[in-house]
């Protein structure tokens, strides 16, 4: 710190000649690299990976240390993302387009932040007369499809996710690394 530094409530330096100094030292060893990724919503069509009829994602982070990833789901008219149950949290931000679940009565509209809290069973839908949707999604843990009873049909993992963008990435051409750079 410089003889001008003051430090506010906060314990922010405040010293305009020193603020902008760049951190000195390494990051830790054991932390990951970050990831960045220009284009999120791609414009290369290819890299949508298809999930369920009119239904894709695009995967961001692939969290395999602690078992989450972060997506954009994309939904185009009359898509069904089919009925599942969440034992953790997940959080949504739609980024382009509305849906609703049937299990609501309500709608999430373009810009608006959904939490789904643990516990909940759900099954995403867009309506026909709408184009499609965009959503970022953060899903923790594990997705459960079940039958409208609530009956285990099938689930997926951040592991199962990466399977199924690496078979897909592979299948295009791009690689079965490609997946790889969105991996943690
Ligand atoms: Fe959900």
């Amino acid at each position: 710190m410089s003889d001008n530094t003051t430090v506010n409530h906060a314990g922010l330096e405040t010293d305009p000649d020193t603020k902008r100094i760049p951190y000195r030292h390494p990051q830790p060893k054991e932390s990951f690299p970050e990831i960045v990724i220009p284009n999120a919503i791609p414009t290369d069509e290819r890299l949508w990976v298809p999930q369920q009829e009119n239904v894709w994602f695009r995967p961001l982070c692939l969290s395999a240390s602690r078992g989450y990833w972060m997506n954009l789901l994309r939904v185009r008219k009359s898509g069904v993302l089919s009925r599942h149950r969440h034992p953790q949290p997940v959080h949504g931000w739609v980024l382009k387009g509305s849906w609703h679940y049937l299990e609501h009565d309500w709608t999430a509209e373009e810009g608006s932040y959904v939490y789904e809290a643990p516990g909940e069973t759900h099954t995403l839908v867009v309506e026909p007369h709408l184009t499609e949707m965009i959503t970022l999604f953060q899903a923790n843990g594990v997705m459960i499809y079940v039958d409208p009873d609530g009956a285990v049909q099938g689930y997926e993992d951040v592991f199962t996710k990466i399977d199924l963008c690496r078979k897909h990435y592979t299948e295009i051409g791009l690689g079965e690394g490609y997946i790889d750079q969105f991996i943690r």
